[in-house]
């Protein structure tokens, strides 16, 4: 039985939700501890104030975000200001804290500096390719574009739960994520697009290329209809990002009229157990991340985690190989080479990528810090386990394309969330299934 998505074909991660569940038992431990305990994990580069959002303008997004979801919810001039949405999604302390400086001074003389960080500089001894952005990328590097390096986040002051975050600005944001997905449309949709786009008057140019093109395609026997692999797993992934969000608002909910947090059992069951499929696009996630990891094993063990400590560097190094050595043993629960492998592959590979930067320019729509914040992260952590997938060789050296910090830990956190996405959905459903109430 094919658990992550019942009609799937094997080839997209076909695998039992128990088998997923019984790794995720033994990892999560060991993962949370990663991502909570250790300086390299819990610290995030990233420009979160400083970029706008290029797909529409800032007037039209705020409207749809803060301002509009703190009127939308009418209880809320009731309750003190510290729970309403506004106030729910900033984030905690200052916003950009720096991991402590003492590093530079306290770094034993033997241990020399791996990249040239410049004066002052002591956050990390890695190499990071910040301003370099590589063809590979699935993701639009932070600093893209604005003048600063970004700011340090601590990704545990922070957690990822419910703000209050909704409206028109939270739907128009995923709206167009999921329009992102249309590139494997049929080519008549294609032209249909561009017909769109194209000015009045064009129309009739149009259907003629339309048509010509449509018999191209049959003459080559190319797919005119719009399902392909590639294309139902980037809606996978999305959709499981999307359920991943939703779960983790819905298990640290805040009840605005109490002013209580706790799971909010009516939350998960609208937004994914009444949707199996969201839950299963999770699933799929977890598979498709954990496979990264596991393929970024040898990469790992031979990469140098420096923060300031060379204690907790080498704690945190045996943690992360510990868990490349579990994700790495059989069975193999996502296999990547069945992508890309048709003759269109390369054309394919290349849309792919582009529409997932796309969906990391979109992070800069979202119009709440601590939403925006976790997004950044998770397409990040994704972009990462994609470029990792589908662009790293383990067997070769050095033709590999660079990994940042940033992407690192984006995907070690990635992971964090999925991982506890999966575990607070079972606790849902056992809670369900037993007919039990949350608070
Ligand atoms: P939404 O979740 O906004 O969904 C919109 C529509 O998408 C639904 O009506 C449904 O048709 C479809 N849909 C929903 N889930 C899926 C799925 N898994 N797969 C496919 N289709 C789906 N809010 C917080 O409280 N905390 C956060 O940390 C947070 N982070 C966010 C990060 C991003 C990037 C974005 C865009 C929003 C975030 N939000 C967050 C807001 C949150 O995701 C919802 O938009 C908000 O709670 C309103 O929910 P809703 O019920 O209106 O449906």
């Amino acid at each position: 039985k094919c658990a992550i998505e019942p009609s799937a074909m094997v080839s997209d991660a076909c695998i039992s939700y128990g088998t997923v569940n019984k790794l995720n038992d033994e990892i999560y431990s060991l993962l949370q501890g990663l991502t909570h305990e250790t300086d390299f994990f819990s610290y995030y580069r990233l420009n979160l104030f400083n970029k706008e959002c290029p797909f529409w303008n800032d007037a039209n997004s705020m409207c749809g975000n803060i301002a509009c979801s703190v009127n939308t919810i009418e209880s809320e001039e009731d309750i003190p200001p510290i729970w309403r949405a506004e106030e729910l999604s900033k984030l905690e302390g200052p916003k950009a804290k720096h991991p402590p400086r003492k590093v530079q001074a306290e770094r034993p003389k033997e241990r020399p500096l791996q990249g040239k960080l410049g004066e002052g500089v002591g956050e990390s001894c890695v190499v990071e390719y910040d301003d370099e952005c590589d063809d590979r990328d699935y993701c639009v590097p932070e600093d893209e574009g604005s003048a600063g390096k970004g700011d340090y986040v601590s990704l545990v002051d922070n957690p990822e739960r419910f703000t209050g975050y909704s409206g028109a600005g939270a739907h128009m944001v995923w709206d167009a994520i999921y329009r992102e997905n249309c590139f494997m449309k049929t080519i008549a949709d294609q032209l249909e697009d561009q017909s769109l786009n194209a000015p009045i008057g064009g129309l009739q140019a149009f259907s003629d290329f339309r048509d010509v093109i449509q018999k191209e395609a049959r003459l080559e026997g190319l797919p005119l209809d719009n399902e392909c692999l590639e294309k139902r797993v980037f809606h996978r992934l999305i959709s499981g990002m999307h359920a991943s969000i939703s779960t983790h608002l819905c298990w640290d909910y805040l009840n605005q009229t109490t002013g209580q947090w706790h799971p909010n059992m009516q939350c998960f069951k609208e937004r994914l157990y009444d949707h199996p499929e969201r839950i299963s696009n999770m699933y799929f996630n977890y598979a498709l991340v954990s496979r990264a990891v596991a393929k970024l094993r040898k990469h790992l063990q031979s990469y140098t985690f420096c923060t300031s400590d060379p204690e907790q560097d080498a704690d945190t190094k045996e943690r992360v190989n510990q868990l490349a050595e579990i994700l790495s043993r059989p069975p193999q629960i996502f296999d990547e080479n069945l992508m890309f492998q048709d003759p269109s592959a390369v054309v394919l590979k290349e849309d792919f990528r582009n529409r997932f930067r796309n969906v990391s320019r979109l992070m800069d729509c979202v119009g709440c810090d601590k939403c925006r914040l976790w997004g950044k992260v998770q397409v990040n952590g994704y972009g990462t386990a994609l470029k990792v997938l589908f662009e790293y060789d383990e067997t070769k050296n050095g033709e590999n394309p660079p990994m940042r910090r940033t992407e690192l830990v984006a995907l070690i956190n990635t992971l964090g969330r999925i991982s506890h996405s999966l575990a607070a959905a079972r606790s849902f459903h056992e809670a369900i299934e037993a007919g039990e109430e949350y608070p």
